[in-house]
């Protein structure tokens, strides 16, 4: 007869975070308990209650195998399966790109600036959705404002709507599969925007093999990378100019080194009230010009 370890919460926490220490994995421990509490259907806080509960075979093999998915280098996020952004719990996996606390700067930045302005966001267009973080956040901070979603990926579009639904702002957002490089983009639908916001691709590719291997190997390339930098900044600015309202938004989440070329972007097409803004590393991250 073989005796089979009798695995507790506290006992499996232990041995699992110093292995996960062994293999040079950051914040181990914090890792080791979103999954060992994600296998068991508990809160993080609540292992702490439960340092004696048995874990059971069947809950042991499931654990292992979210462990092995993390040290392979997929992101935390893809193995729970949400994210949240802004308090709003969104789906997360491989059809879209995570969203990031940078890009909550860019919303945050955006509802001040409509704050100052006693304006309300009647028309919303997001470019470039992904899990639809952007669309969906702005849906639910203006309650009476239609938004319009795109993006090229059909994939992405299916996660966005399902975050709409799950999030219950369906009927304020609408979703379209269409390419923003398009020359007929802008044809597309009707003007009267009071804001767009984008957050596009902004890695150059040839940046690719400086980033860790959670983005680079596990994240859609097409949301991540460009062949220059800029292309979406200067067909969008271009677009905007016809598509936003007088004194409208134009919000952009940016490459921190992008500053200056698209300060020169925006001047170009006339855009005025151009600021820059910084995320919480302290590079610039987010432009907010007026049309
Ligand atoms: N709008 C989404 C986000 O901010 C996706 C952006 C993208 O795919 N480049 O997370």
């Amino acid at each position: 007869m073989t005796l089979q370890k009798q695995w507790d919460v506290l006992s499996l926490l232990k041995i699992t975070t110093d292995h996960f220490i062994g293999k040079q994995m950051d914040e181990a421990r914090l890792q080791v308990e979103y999954l060992l509490a994600h296998t068991l259907q508990l809160n993080r806080m609540d292992l702490y209650l439960n340092f004696d509960r048995p874990v059971t075979p069947n809950e042991l093999d499931h654990f292992r195998d979210l462990c092995k998915r993390k040290l392979q280098g997929e992101p935390l996020q893809y193995i729970l399966g949400s994210e949240q952004f802004l308090g709003l719990k969104f789906k997360t996996d491989s059809r879209a790109l995570i969203p990031r606390p940078e890009t909550e700067v860019l919303i945050e930045l955006v509802f001040e600036a409509l704050k100052e302005r006693e304006n309300q966001a009647r028309r919303v267009l997001d470019i470039g959705t992904g899990t639809g973080c952007i669309a969906i956040s702005m849906a639910n901070l203006f309650k009476t404002s239609d938004v319009v979603a795109v993006d090229v990926s059909e994939q992405a579009l299916a996660l966005a709507k399902e975050n709409a639904l799950e999030i219950g702002v369906e009927n304020q957002v609408e979703f379209h599969c269409c390419d923003a490089l398009n020359d007929a983009f802008h044809e597309r639908f009707f003007q009267g925007f009071d804001v767009i916001i984008s957050n596009p691709p902004y890695i150059p590719i040839r940046e690719k093999d400086e980033l860790q291997v959670e983005i680079k190997a596990y994240e859609p390339e097409i949301a991540l990378f460009v062949e220059e930098g800029f292309e979406f900044y200067r067909k969008i600015a271009s677009d905007a100019n016809k598509m936003l309202n007088s004194g409208g938004l134009l919000a952009f989440e940016i490459h921190c080194e992008g500053k200056d070329d698209i300060e020169e972007i925006l001047n170009r097409k006339a855009f005025s009230n151009i600021n820059f803004h910084k995320d919480y590393s302290g590079l610039y991250r987010v432009v907010i010009a007026e049309k």
